[in-house]
Order: structure tokens, then C-alpha cells, then sequence
């Protein structure tokens, strides 16, 4: 495989894993400068991200590289600049694959342009936080400034507007794309967005400079003040306070304030109850999970902002099995688009996103474990039942014995009997036997792989 892909694919491995900035943070202008036999030489762009990959990503990169070529043994960082970086980067069949990332955040809003409504999927699982929303940058767009704080027609009812829901299912994404609407339509609006973390940090500096009103002030000025993640609140009395300011500040003269949460504002522990029963008074509306057609959906879009396309059958797979979470659902997309790519087969494709699937186990009967296992080693089944003690009945009857044990987790004596009556002892024997040349023997772990393979693929 090409130096490039390979790294591609190892990003695609981690991207489905980590947050989004924690991605960007650490693997942003990252190649592979070269493999000197089992080593691989990373490129990375400062000393920092050296430090970092080194000490905290080092055996997930990587166990993720052997995943694609077993040979590498070690990784070896090396600071390079961009130039070098930049000169590495591969055609643009390849870019096609590459998650796409943009750093680019607007300095004064904070928004990230990436997230829009145009590229927001809408269905049962969202559709009353997607109205409020659209309502709300509808309003902030259609109000004018000029008339003064008191002829503003915010509907109330929806200030603030408190989104909550599980990780991974669009609050960042609906919050930014309010901002983004906003400022795009209006750009004299003055919409800031900030995660909670990053504010509490910033009044927590302030505080220590005893510069508290200017945080006040600062924060007051806006017409729609976004703050994501809130819950980081909790037990941040100092914080509270000032946020309480601030919220009152805002609201008392119509400005528009957006909240996001893993949960409603009830089930935040920790934090003031005069802060809770503000964010009860508005709107509050929370995302589920989307069904699997939603899922096809979100593919779909994904797909379309990527410029590329999967076969159906693909998209339905992942669909089918990524269900909980969508910022998941785009890694396994992303894993699935560079092995597709690569082997062009809905199985590599399967087998390449096992980890990230709980895919049922099919069910299996004795009768197969016992086709397949004759199948494998030639032997009739009928020989298998009979008392024979030849090596070559013997040993595929163990393996029988064994899979009967694992797979199906059937009792020694219940084995014995589907067996042609064999003791349950015998059974026993069979069980430690094989189970000790698993431990031992590779090529035997192969082996039992393959079978096991046929039988749950047949
Ligand atoms: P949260 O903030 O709830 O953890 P995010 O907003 O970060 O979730 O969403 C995770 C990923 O899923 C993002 O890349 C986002 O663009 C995508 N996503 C979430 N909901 C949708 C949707 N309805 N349509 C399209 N993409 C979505
Ligand atoms: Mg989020």
C-alpha cells in the first residue's frame, strides 16, 4: 500500500474514535515521510505534536498501522515544516478519502463555517430542535436593530433555547449553524459562540486578574450569545455567577441566548437553582437517535459534501449497524470510503468496520459446526459419529467438540451425546486439548479462524 493511503487509512481509523478538535489538534499536517523496513517515519509539524503523539497516541497509531501492514514494529517522529509536509500529498483520487478538516473558525464569532442547515439533515429524531432553530436565526435575522431594544419581537417563548441530547448527535452542529445563518444574512449581528469549557476558563482568568466586570461587559454586548456544553458548569459557582449576570443582561433587552446539554437542565447536578429555572423558562427541546432511514440519510449528505459516492448496499450496512451516534457513523463512512476505494468489496468493507460494530452473531446450529468442519478437513460425517479412532477422524471431531463448547456454549454431556454418544469425559479431554493449541499453535489459530469464518459466512 502507498505511504499515503496507508496514513489515510490510519486516520480514518481514528477519526471515528476522537472529538473532532482533538483530531484536528493532534493530526493536522501529519504524512508519513517514509517506511524504512519495519519503521515508520511520521512527519509532524512541531515539537509539541511530536511530544504528544509520542507519549499519549504511540501504540494506538501504532496498532492501527499493523492493522494494514504487520511489518511495522515501530514509529519514529520527526519534526518537519509544512513545505516538506505539503510536498508529500497525494493525487486527488486519494484526497477523496481523506477526512476532510477545517480549522478555520471565525475569530470574532467563533463559529466554525463548516456547520450549516444546508448540510444539517432533518427528521423525526430533530425536527422540533431544527424548527426552533430555524426560527430563531429567522428572528435574529429579521429584526432590526435600529428600532431599539424594546420594539424587538423575539418570541420569548424561546429564550433561551436549550437543546440537549446524547454525544454525537448534532447539538454543535445545530448551535454553530444558528450562528452561521445569522451572521451570513446579517453580518452586522453580533452572534458569539463559545463551548462552555472555554468560557468558564476565560472567567476563571478573569477572576484571577479581577477583571470580572469586563468579562460582564464584554459578553453583554452581543445580540446572540451560543455557549455549547453547558453542564461544564456544574459546581462552578464563580462561573454561575457570572454567567446569571450575563444571561440577565442579555435577556432583559431581548437578546437571543442558545444552550446545548448531554442532558435537560434537570438532570444537571450542581448548579444554582435560580440558573436552572432560567433555562426551564424557555424552549427546551432535545434530539433522539434517528431511525435507520434517517442513518441512509445522513450518509447520503455526507457523501454529497465529500464529492463521493458508495454503493447502496454500503451505506445501508453501516446504516444498519452504527446506530447510537452520528459523529461514529461519519467515522465508519470515512474507514468505509478508503477501503472501498481500495478493494472495491462490500466484504473488506464488512470486515474493516467489525470493531466498530456490534454485529449480531448469526446463529448457528451443531448440524453446520459439523458440515463445515467435515467440509474443511474431508471427512465424511458419518465418520465423526462413529467410534473410528483414526488421527484423521479424531482431530476434526475435537475441533467439533471445541466449537460445540465456544460458540455454542453447550454442556460437556449434551456435546457428548450429539457426538454418537461419546463420554462426556472424552468430550472434556477434547475441549482442553484444542483449547491448548490455541494458545500454542498459530497456524492452528489460523485455521479455526477460516473455519469459523465459513460458518458464520455460509
Ligand atoms: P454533539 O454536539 O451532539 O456531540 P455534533 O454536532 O458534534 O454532536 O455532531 C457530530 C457529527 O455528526 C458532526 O460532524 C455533525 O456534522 C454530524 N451531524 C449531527 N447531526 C447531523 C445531521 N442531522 N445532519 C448531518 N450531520 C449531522
Ligand atoms: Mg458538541
Amino acid at each position: 500500500m502507498d505511504n499515503s493511503l496507508l496514513w489515510q487509512s490510519v486516520l480514518a481509523n481514528l477519526e471515528g474514535k476522537l472529538s473532532k478538535p482533538t483530531f484536528a489538534t493532534w493530526f493536522r499536517n501529519t504524512t508519513i515521510k517514509k517506511i524504512k523496513t519495519s519503521e515508520v517515519i511520521l512527519a509532524v509539524p512541531n515539537i509539541f505534536v511530536r511530544e504528544w503523539l509520542q507519549n499519549k497516541f504511540n501504540k494506538e497509531l501504532l496498532l492501527s498501522l499493523r492493522q494494514f501492514s504487520p511489518k511495522i514494529k515501530k514509529i519514529k517522529y520527526v519534526v518537519l515544516n509544512q513545505e516538506g509536509a505539503k510536498s508529500q500529498k497525494v493525487g486527488r483520487k486519494n484526497d477523496l478519502a481523506q477526512p476532510k478538516i477545517e480549522f478555520y473558525q471565525n475569530r470574532l464569532s467563533g463559529l466554525n463555517p463548516r456547520y450549516k442547515f444546508s448540510n444539517f439533515v432533518v427528521g423525526n429524531f430533530n425536527q422540533l430542535a431544527h424548527a426552533c432553530a430555524i426560527s430563531i436565526s429567522k428572528n435574529l435575522i429579521n429584526t432590526t436593530l435600529n428600532l431599539g431594544n424594546t420594539k424587538r419581537k423575539l418570541k420569548l417563548e424561546y429564550n433561551p433555547f436549550f437543546i440537549y441530547s446524547k454525544v454525537g448527535l448534532g447539538k454543535t452542529h445545530l448551535l454553530e449553524a444558528i450562528g452561521n445563518e445569522v451572521i451570513d444574512f446579517q453580518k452586522k449581528r453580533r452572534v458569539k459562540y463559545v463551548p462552555c469549557p472555554n468560557f468558564t476558563s476565560e472567567v476563571i482568568s478573569n477572576i484571577r486578574e479581577g477583571s470580572i466586570e469586563k468579562i460582564v461587559a464584554n459578553y453583554s454586548q452581543f445580540d446572540a450569545l451560543i455557549i455549547d456544553d453547558i453542564e461544564f458548569i456544574a459546581g462552578k459557582e464563580r462561573t454561575q455567577d457570572v454567567f446569571f449576570r450575563i444571561f440577565n443582561n442579555l435577556t432583559e433587552v431581548g437578546k437571543q441566548i442558545v444552550l446545548s446539554s448531554d442532558r435537560p437542565p434537570r438532570a444537571i447536578e450542581r448548579i444554582e437553582e435560580r440558573l436552572r429555572s432560567r433555562f426551564e423558562g424557555g424552549m427546551v427541546a432535545d434530539i433522539t437517535f434517528p431511525d435507520f432511514e434517517e442513518r441512509v440519510a445522513i450518509l447520503e449528505q455526507k457523501l454529497e459534501e465529500r464529492e463521493t459516492a458508495l454503493p447502496k448496499e454500503i451505506l445501508e450496512f453501516i446504516a444498519g449497524n452504527v446506530k447510537k451516534n452520528i459523529r461514529e457513523l461519519e467515522g465508519a463512512l470515512t474507514r468505509s470510503l478508503v477501503i472501498f476505494e481500495r478493494e472495491n468489496s462490500l466484504e473488506k468493507v464488512r470486515k474493516s468496520l467489525k470493531d466498530i460494530i456490534e454485529e449480531p452473531k448469526k446463529r448457528i446450529s451443531p448440524e453446520k459446526i459439523i458440515e463445515n468442519v467435515c467440509d474443511f478437513f474431508n471427512v465424511p460425517p458419518k465418520e465423526i459419529l462413529s467410534k473410528s479412532r483414526k488421527r484423521e477422524v479424531v482431530f476434526p471431531r475435537q475441533v467439533i467438540m471445541y466449537l460445540f463448547r465456544e460458540e455454542l456454549n453447550l454442556s460437556l454431556p449434551s456435546i457428548g451425546v450429539k457426538l454418537g454418544n461419546k463420554d462426556h469425559t472424552t468430550v472434556g479431554y477434547a475441549c482442553e486439548k484444542i483449547g491448548e493449541k490455541v494458545k500454542k499453535d498459530g497456524d492452528f489459530v489460523k485455521t479455526l479462524e477460516t473455519i469459523k469464518e465459513r460458518l458464520y459466512n455460509t
